[in-house]
């Protein structure tokens, strides 16, 4: 049995430093950024019309098109921020149009490259390289959501495999960053790709998944073999609830194929927000202990990521959700499973923990539960999104702790739909990340989650 006080006490150490080792932020872009993000999570009329601008920036044609469609956008807005009136007036004329067009374009490119890496792993190389040397792993994902034809997804396998092939090559020449690269367990690959099963195969549906599961097999099972002949690690990222099944067994399915006992390293992802997620888990447990393959599963709990869109298709349809609807249920249950993971790779599961989070409190909860339960700080992963995580990530880093970036690559039309997902938790009123920024302090953010009376 745990000791909670100390177990409080060890995660309040951990987060107390984490915290203290957070760099500032330094770059002003970012400062602008924050900026932005802070008005809009102001005013949700504001964050609408802004989320509609985002969306359609990349179908404009020109600078004068792009401010048409801001002023459109922001004309439903009825109490309009000073900064927000002075774009409006710049909307009268066609000068001021372009101008504010010219501004409006550029906010958005500096505001999607906060998160994007680059426009394809080429041209990411740069900065994961310098990732790697600051003491940081990355996980790559090519930006590209849902496809709707076959020729879409046979191009999305097509680009992975091309991705798998640049990061294992510019992987080789990365200096030695024994930190990052064994764990008890033994190597961890250094080129790491995430992959979503949606964009796989234009035949994933709910009612019907084998159809989607046997066309995205065809394409998974050449990058698997493509992963293990160059030593990289294929994750496959969740979705939403409606494919969550149909994924779990279609990854669970294949990796116990045995062309694929002997590798690739590989992995997949639990959503603790899901009530149904410990059954998850458990079908991942009775899984390990079945099937026996060279390298550990990893296993990268996160929250979910498509919170607002389960919540609004249950209502729709009159469903109970399927995620929690208070924040504090999501973040115990994210330390639960965390609790599980560990006590079941300190029990034998050939298992690797993923903690992905920005939460100070999820991570160091799970650095001090590791701890108290007999791991070692090597056998636990914390991972980050490239440009949500930075500041944490500098210092998880620092703690000499692992850290894993997750960085989409791409061009800004496929970053849009990411872009809004991100915009949409960092400005929600639940966000850890937004009471960090409003100044919440340290004791408050590592306190125990608690359900609002
Ligand atoms: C490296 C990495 C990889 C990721 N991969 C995936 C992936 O494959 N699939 C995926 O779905 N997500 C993925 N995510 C995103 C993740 O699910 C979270 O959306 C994101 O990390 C925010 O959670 P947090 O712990 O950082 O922040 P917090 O602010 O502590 O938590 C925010 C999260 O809490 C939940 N939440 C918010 N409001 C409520 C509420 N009222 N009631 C209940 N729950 C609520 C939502 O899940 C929300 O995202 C990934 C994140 C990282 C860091």
């Amino acid at each position: 049995m745990m000791d909670e006080a100390a177990l409080e006490a060890e995660l309040f150490a951990v987060g107390s430093r984490l915290a203290r080792d957070m760099p500032a932020q330094r770059n002003p872009l970012k400062a602008i950024d924050d900026r932005a993000m802070d008005l809009a999570s102001q005013d949700a009329e504001l964050k609408a019309a802004l989320f509609r601008f985002v969306d359609v920036v990349p179908a404009c044609r020109s600078l004068d098109d792009l401010s048409r469609h801001l002023v459109g956008f922001l004309r439903e807005v009825e109490t309009r921020p000073p900064p927000i009136s002075v774009a409006m007036r710049m909307g009268n004329t066609k000068a001021g149009r372009t101008a504010l067009g010219a501004a409006a374009a550029t906010g958005v490119r500096h505001m999607a490259h906060r998160f994007i890496v680059g426009e394809d792993p080429k041209a990411a190389l740069g900065v994961l390289r310098d990732l790697w040397k600051d003491g940081v792993a990355s996980s790559v994902d090519l930006l590209g959501e849902a496809t709707v034809t076959q020729s879409e997804a046979q191009r999305y396998a097509e680009r992975c495999a091309e991705a798998l092939d640049t990061l294992a090559d510019a992987a080789q020449r990365w200096p030695a960053r024994p930190q990052l690269e064994r764990d008890s367990a033994g190597a961890l690959p250094r080129a790491n790709l995430s992959v979503k099963v949606s964009a796989l195969t234009p035949l994933l549906r709910a009612d019907a998944p084998e159809r989607g599961q046997r066309d995205a097999a065809d394409r998974l099972r050449p990058l698997l073999r493509q992963a293990r002949d160059r030593g990289a690690h294929l994750h496959i990222d969740m979705e939403s609830m409606d494919s969550r099944d149909a994924v779990l067994e279609l990854v669970l399915d294949l990796l116990a194929e045995d062309e694929f006992r002997a590798g690739p390293s590989a992995g997949m992802v639990l959503q603790a927000y899901l009530r149904d997620s410990p059954q998850s888990l458990d079908t991942i447990v009775d899984w390990l202990g079945r099937v026996e393959r060279a390298h550990p599963l990893t296993v990268r709990l996160v929250k979910g990521a498509y919170w607002d869109h389960e919540l609004v298709e249950a209502r729709q349809h009159g469903w109970p959700s399927p995620v929690f609807e208070h924040k504090a249920d999501t973040d115990r249950n994210f330390e639960q499973l965390t609790r599980r993971l560990i006590d079941a790779r300190s029990g034998g599961a050939s298992l690797r923990v993923a903690v992905a989070s920005h939460n100070l409190r999820s991570v160091a909860h799970a650095v001090a539960y590791n701890r108290l339960s007999g791991g070692r700080d090597e056998d636990l992963e914390l991972q980050v999104l490239r440009g949500l995580g930075d500041p944490l990530q500098a210092a998880i880093a620092r703690q000499d702790l692992r850290v894993r970036a997750y960085c989409p690559v791409g061009d800004l039309v496929a970053g849009m739909a990411y872009l809004v997902r991100r915009l949409l938790e960092n400005t929600s009123n639940d966000s850890f990340l937004a009471a960090q920024a409003n100044g919440v302090a340290v004791e408050e953010l590592l306190a125990p989650p608690s359900v609002p009376a």
